[in-house]
């Protein structure tokens, strides 16, 4: 911290701020794989951010791209007003997307992508004579964001409660199921059943009433929580038998993350919208998106007469120039550098191959992955909560993770190389003997 400065009056979120003030961790700058704190430490950025630095940090060809946007058309109206780079963003990212999910909706997060979301479902049932179809399905420790809608089909508890009534939704029940699936390598082999709740409770509420159903391919917030095998694809066949929409949301799935530029093409299961967000910029500036297809959009803007608005719905700040400047650049690198693919190849052979490595130490009772994802969970003998003090040891370690409860997330951005990831390994082996082994 630099002495002329205060802590009083950033309100932090998603943060201990009390406990933040007494221990601060300050980061100066980045690059690559790495932070750079306020001690002159260097740390190892194992979570790529929060999601979203895929191709690492300090990319020049998009700090180029973003100053060059600034100086020719740093913003305009999205309403009634379009600009090329727009239009040029959304036709290069829907070269990766599932076939038949060739439009974008433009937002500014995640959070927003979500809404967004939820609202062309319920845009769209209406517009084909189903406005009876308004309720949603989401899952047991599912994130989509932070607001109302998000926080509705989201099913974190703390997330949730004391926000008042949300939005009709039910849902699914999780799949994380470390008694039989532990140390599985890539999706765990039990819990497909998990899938036939999505009948139980279409034919409880009657799929009439139900406009969609939102999971992540794979829950990131929620602890890294695979798909078991077979079970996307049981969804998919449940909603298109129930006529009601399947929305994946690959906000921390999507560009890279598992060896695809989605979860949909890795798993190979077509929703019918993708919300996306994070690394579709690098996390270097805020864009989030939906990607939809065809059939709902056209549903939708043919369902209003002629030169009257279709879908009452937007932010200031949709498909703002510079930040699709900046994703432009990233997907440029992404395909330069094979990043999207980069995760199936040998480097995410390795990454399992490393973390399936810490199975037998101590305190250790699960390592799962995917793709460049990948959790470790570790658990006391009194089932007290010890995620927070692992990562404060791994900072002071020089490496930052993300703790939810005891599982402890990983996410590197897709560049890793072999050395960072047995740097992650001598970390945790390190954490592990001297915080569980007995003495
Ligand atoms: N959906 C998922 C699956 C996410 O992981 C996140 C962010 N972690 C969001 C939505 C919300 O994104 P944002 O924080 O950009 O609003």
């Amino acid at each position: 911290m630099k002495s002329y400065q205060s802590m009083d009056h950033f309100w932090m979120p998603f943060t201990a701020n009390r406990a933040f003030k007494a221990s601060p961790r300050i980061i100066e700058r980045a690059e690559g794989m790495w932070l750079h704190n306020d001690q002159g430490q260097k740390v190892l950025d194992a979570t790529a951010g929060l999601w979203c630095v895929n191709a690492g940090h300090g990319r020049k060809q998009i700090a180029d791209a973003v100053s060059q946007q600034i100086q020719t058309l740093d913003y305009s109206s999205p309403f009634n007003l379009g600009h090329d780079i727009g239009f040029e963003f959304a036709e290069r990212l829907v070269k990766h997307t599932p076939a038949g999910l060739n439009r974008v909706f433009f937002t500014c997060s995640g959070s927003e992508a979500v809404e967004s979301a939820l609202k062309i479902a319920l845009a769209y049932q209406n517009a084909r004579g189903k406005g009876g179809k308004y309720r949603f399905i989401g899952r047991e420790k599912g994130y989509h964001g932070v607001n109302f809608g998000g926080i509705s089909v989201g099913g974190l508890t703390p997330n949730r409660k004391g926000f008042g009534p949300l939005l009709p939704v039910d849902h699914l029940p999780h799949t994380l199921d470390i008694e039989r699936n532990a140390f599985s390598k890539g999706l765990p082999e039990f819990g497909i059943e998990r899938a036939e709740e999505l009948e139980k409770l279409l034919s409880f509420h009657g799929a009439d009433s139900v406009a969609a159903v939102i999971v992540e391919p794979i829950s990131g917030a929620g602890g890294v929580v695979l798909p078991p095998v077979g079970y996307l694809k049981k969804l998919r066949e449940i909603c298109t038998r129930n006529d009601v929409l399947l929305i994946f949301d690959e906000v921390i799935c999507g560009w890279g993350r598992l060896g695809a530029s989605f979860g949909s093409v890795k798993f190979d299961v077509q929703p019918d919208m993708i919300t996306s967000a994070k690394g579709i910029t690098n996390g270097v500036l805020p864009l989030g998106a939906v990607f939809v297809k065809d059939e709902i959009h056209d549903t939708v803007v043919n369902s209003a007469p002629e030169g009257q608005v279709e879908f009452f719905h937007g932010y200031t700040y949709s498909a703002h120039p510079v930040a699709c400047a900046a994703g432009l650049a990233t997907l440029n690198i992404y395909e330069e550098e094979g990043l999207l693919e980069r995760g199936s190849g040998e480097i995410g052979e390795y990454w399992e191959q490393a973390l399936h490595s810490l199975k037998g130490l101590p305190g250790i009772i699960d390592v799962r992955n995917c793709g460049l994802i990948g959790a470790v969970e570790f658990a006391t003998a009194d089932g007290s909560l010890v995620g927070p003090k692992i990562m404060q040891r791994c900072y002071e370690l020089g490496m930052s993770i993300r703790a939810v409860g005891n599982a402890i997330a990983l996410s590197p951005p897709v560049i890793i190389e072999k050395e960072h990831i047995d740097q992650i390994v001598d970390i945790f082996t390190q954490i592990s003997r001297e915080m569980f082994q007995a003495k």
